[in-house]
């Protein structure tokens, strides 16, 4: 097939212009069985996704397809449905039971979605259809107990899935149909061996589709594994990844990041939900300790945690019950091409350093799941800001990151912290590894936004209004130590393994009950402050004292049309312009220029 490079030079082959791809308007026109169709309506969706309208059509003709689609395009469903068909027509020639089809994906958290998504579309079907997802933490004889009915589908990641091939309590010999869900980042959670090995026993015929967020080399890599010649349906969406984002820029010291974010949420500058990015799983905790000083209460999300946690976090999260989600994806380091090796693999950059950075490394995951992923794949709704609290070390990380807002039509906001070369590692209670080379890092988003005409705009505070909370910042900070922080990550890990275990037994019982159990208590630093808890009047910009609307109100910088905008609050979808301009509060004297 003829091969092209896009404009972000990737090879791609182009899609045949076969009539099957004609978009099709209605899901009945697609000639899915009544059973699926009754489903769909259930779950309201009214009409195909452009994914859908491509890709079911030729999955039904059984061809490969490897279709470019993002998390946010229905291209779960655009899988699962030809799936299900095919099984449901197989049923009724022949009811014996085996495994027909295998659905892979990078996380735990993904396979639960998509064991969700299929439970939803079987709503109607559902004694014809057995699914099970292999996520969950449960040991290998419950695995192989779950697997001995010879359930039709399989979702799984490519490690537990090819422990159980090889253990043979999962058999292909029957296989119909493989999937691999967001394929550009199966490789880089380490897949590579366990896929080379799924494939070699896969029997001949088997239908591939593979959905990918991008046409990159890896999808290549892939394509050769499975030695398919698919369809290629690249997609040009208008909903694509941070498409309704607009997106901020602070460079700032180390310290000042401490700063503007006690400022933004105390004062309520970004209304709704928010996902705080941090470099790793002990700033998660530094952030959280932090954030309690002030009396703002916030869940962590990242790799250490017990699964059922981390899912049910996401899930209260989507539901309202938290606003802010402070999340490590130090999984989801994908280097760019030109990313420099040591920034990509937060190493350093000195000689010295460099040489202990692998074993550094190896002791900081051993605990962790390499099955965790945040930033790319999760179904996160209505995310109304992604704050890079630290920035990511690579361009594409930094579109999946910001891609967690402005879905589904909606807009969104992202604004990153940025540290200054000159600025890096000034400040040893705030520094962070990972930012060394946070102005390059900035450079190639830059670069990267403007291939899809976004704009990264730098966003400047006023500073002297915000350094009126510099003295709170510094009393917070000192009580975050270092032992009160790994304190903290202990007995958090300690709690959240003693939930999960209740969760994973009572709430299958009793999911009415999820809600009792939070992710958000306090974990308590080296000592409590109350005082910080509450902004005195004083700190307050002169306006918001005079107009008594307290914590939450800032005035806008411009002059026009203020009355107006003060009482707009930011919601996600609900409006345009961006919260933190409400910040940027000049001081009496400015406003009458
Ligand atoms: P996905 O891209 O598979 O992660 O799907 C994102 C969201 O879109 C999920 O919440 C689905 O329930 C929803 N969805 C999938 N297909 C449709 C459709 N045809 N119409 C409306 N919503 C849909």
């Amino acid at each position: 097939m003829k091969r092209k490079l896009n404009t972000n030079d990737e090879p791609v082959a182009e899609e045949p212009a076969t009539k099957s791809t004609e978009p099709k308007t209605s899901f009945s026109d697609l000639g899915l069985d009544p059973r699926l169709i009754q489903a769909i309506a259930q779950e309201k969706y009214r009409e195909p996704t452009l994914v859908q309208c491509k890709a079911i059509p030729l999955a039904l003709e059984g061809k490969d397809v490897l279709a470019k689609a993002k998390t946010g395009s229905g291209k779960t469903a655009a899988y699962i449905l030809p799936v299900l068909q095919a099984i449901l027509k197989r049923k009724q020639s022949n009811s014996s039971p085996f495994t027909s089809a295998l659905i892979l994906v990078p996380t735990r958290e993904l396979a639960d979605q998509v064991h969700k998504v299929i439970e939803s579309l079987t709503a109607f079907c559902a004694k014809d259809i057995q699914a099970i997802k292999l996520s969950d933490k449960v040991s290998d004889a419950v695995q192989r107990s779950l697997l001995s009915n010879s359930p039709d589908i399989v979702v799984s990641t490519p490690s537990r899935a090819w422990t159980n091939i090889n253990s043979s309590a999962l058999s292909l010999e029957k296989l119909s149909h493989i999937v691999l869900d967001e394929a550009d980042l199966v490789l880089s959670y380490g897949y590579e061996e366990d896929l080379n090995n799924v494939a070699k026993k896969l029997p001949k015929g088997v239908q591939t589709i593979l959905m990918s967020a991008t046409l990159t080399t890896e999808v290549d890599t892939l394509k050769g594994i499975f030695a398919r010649n698919p369809v290629v349906l690249n997609l040009e969406e208008k909903d694509a990844e941070g498409e309704g984002v607009s997106q901020y820029v602070v460079k700032c010291s180390e310290e000042e990041k401490f700063l503007l974010i006690y400022v933004i949420y105390k004062l309520k500058l970004i209304k709704g939900k928010s996902i705080i990015f941090v470099a790793d799983v002990d700033r998660c905790y530094r952030l959280k300790l932090y954030f309690e000083q002030f009396g703002l209460r916030s869940c962590i999300l990242n790799s250490e945690l017990p699964v059922n946690s981390r899912l049910h976090v996401v899930e209260e999260f989507n539901k309202g019950v938290y606003d802010i989600i402070i999340a490590s994806d130090e999984n989801e380091v994908i280097p760019d091409e030109e990313t420099p090796k040591e920034s990509a693999e937060g190493g350093e950059a000195d000689g010295e350093k460099a040489a202990e950075a692998p074993k550094k490394k190896k002791q900081k995951t051993s605990r962790r799941d390499k099955e965790y992923g945040v930033s790319r794949g999760i179904d996160f709704k209505n995310v109304a800001c992604v704050v890079n609290f630290d920035l990511p070390t690579s361009a594409k990380s930094y579109t999946h990151r910001i891609g967690r807002t402005g879905r589904a039509g909606q807009r969104g906001m992202a604004l990153s912290f940025v540290i200054p070369t000159d600025q890096y590692r000034k400040h040893p209670p705030t520094w962070v590894e990972s930012t060394e080379h946070d102005e390059k890092v900035l450079a190639r988003i830059i670069k990267q936004q403007a291939k899809v005409d976004k704009v990264v705009e730098p966003y400047n505070f006023d500073m002297e209004q915000v350094d009126a909370f510099r003295y709170r910042m510094n009393d917070a900070l000192r009580a975050v130590t270092k032992v009160a922080v790994r304190e903290a990550r202990t007995r958090e890990l300690r709690e959240e393994l003693l939930k999960s275990e209740k969760l994973k037994r009572h709430f299958e019982e009793n999911p009415s009950e999820m809600h009792h159990l939070r992710h958000d208590g306090e974990l308590r630093a080296a000592r409590t402050q109350a005082h910080l808890k509450h902004v005195p009047d004083y700190l307050l910009p002169e306006d918001a004292r005079k107009t008594g609307q307290g914590i939450g109100f800032v005035p806008f910088n411009k002059p026009t049309d203020k009355k107006d905008r003060r009482q707009k609050k930011f919601r996600a979808g609900k409006r345009k312009s961006n919260p933190l301009k409400s910040f940027k509060a000049r001081p009496k004297t400015n406003k009458k220029k």
